[in-house]
Order: C-alpha cells, then structure tokens, then sequence
C-alpha cells in the first residue's frame, strides 16, 4: 500500500488562491476581446478546471500536452502529443501551466504558441519552482512559489499515480 504524500498545499489554500487568479484574470481579460485559456495536458487538468470556473468573463478553453518527466527526472526534452484545436490568431491567450521547474517547457511552448499569432501570450503557473530554473521565463499570474520539492497532487503526478489527490503534496523520500 502507497503512503499518502505530506500535505504541502492544503485544498482550502488552494482553492482561494485560485479564486484570486481568477478575479485577476477576470478583470484584465474584461476589454470583450476573444481570450483562450489554454491548458498543459495533464499537470493542469485540475488547475485549468477549477481557475476556468472562476473567471467571469467570456473564455474559450482549449490544451496541449507535452511529456518530459519519467518519475521524479525531466528528460530535458520538451515533445509535443497533443497540440491546440482553436484559431488562436488574434485572440488573448493564457497558457495555464502546473508548475515551471527548469522553465524548459513554458520556453518552449511560448516559442510554440508564438508561431500561431495571438494577439497577446501570457503564463498563468499554479507553481513555481524558481531555484530549480535554467531558462528565464516570465510567470504573469502565479499560485504559489515553492522550495525545490517533488510535488504531487492536484493534477501533478509521480508515474500517473497521484493526480486526484485535492491537495498538493510531497513524497516523503524526496
Ligand atoms: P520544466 O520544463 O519547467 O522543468 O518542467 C515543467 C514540467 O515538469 C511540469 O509541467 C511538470 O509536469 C513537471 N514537473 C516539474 N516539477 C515537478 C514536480 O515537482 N512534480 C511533478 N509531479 N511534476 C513536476
């Protein structure tokens, strides 16, 4: 039987600094203006979820998923399996990531997401990792910045176990 990981990020805690994002989001995407929440497959299933029913002004949703970690190790490599389905042109877009770590992924799907001509391009993480970082990327809206732990829960997971946990927590050996 797996032990439950350490409580990192209780639910509670989460859940109003979600609501708070949202308000944010809510009031700088209020100009009317065609705006894309776009989520990073699967970290973000839980984050994009419950922020997208936060925000009170229209939003369309849309993901993309990328694959780099293998256990608790990046792979370095950033690669794409699934990419957008929206005309993303002209229109806001806020790319709604777990967390930024080495800063690798978010560099590369803003170079991505760049190439399909939104109006605006801004990064939305639920975490961030800064001490971990090798490439400098800017985070508009952020949760919560957190010590260089592994984290699991709310959507973040170690070898697909995990996700469904409501609270962002830590393994015990890491
Ligand atoms: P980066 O490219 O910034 O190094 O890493 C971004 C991705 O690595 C995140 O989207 C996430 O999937 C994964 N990652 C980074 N740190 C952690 C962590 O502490 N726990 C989990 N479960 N995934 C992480």
């Amino acid at each position: 039987m797996s032990i439950p990981p350490d409580i990192l990020i209780p639910e509670v805690k989460i859940r109003n600094r979600v609501s708070e994002l949202g308000r944010q989001l809510s009031s700088d995407y209020s100009s009317g203006r065609p705006t894309v929440l776009v989520g990073v497959m699967r970290g973000a299933l839980y984050f994009l979820a419950d922020l997208s029913r936060t925000v009170t002004v229209p939003i369309e949703i849309d993901f993309l998923s990328v694959s780099s970690y293998s256990g608790t190790k990046s792979s370095g490599k950033v690669a794409l399996s699934h990419d957008t389905s929206l005309d993303l042109t002209g229109k806001d877009v806020v790319l709604v990531e777990d967390i930024v770590d080495t800063g690798r992924t978010v560099s590369a799907l803003i170079r991505h997401l760049a190439l399909k001509n939104p109006r605006s391009l801004k990064i939305c993480a639920l975490l961030d990792k800064p001490s971990r970082r090798q490439v400098s990327v800017p985070i508009h809206y952020l949760g919560f910045r957190i010590a260089d732990r592994f984290v699991v829960g709310y959507g973040l997971d170690f070898d697909q176990s995990y996700r469904n946990l409501p609270y962002i927590g830590v393994l015990p050996s890491t």
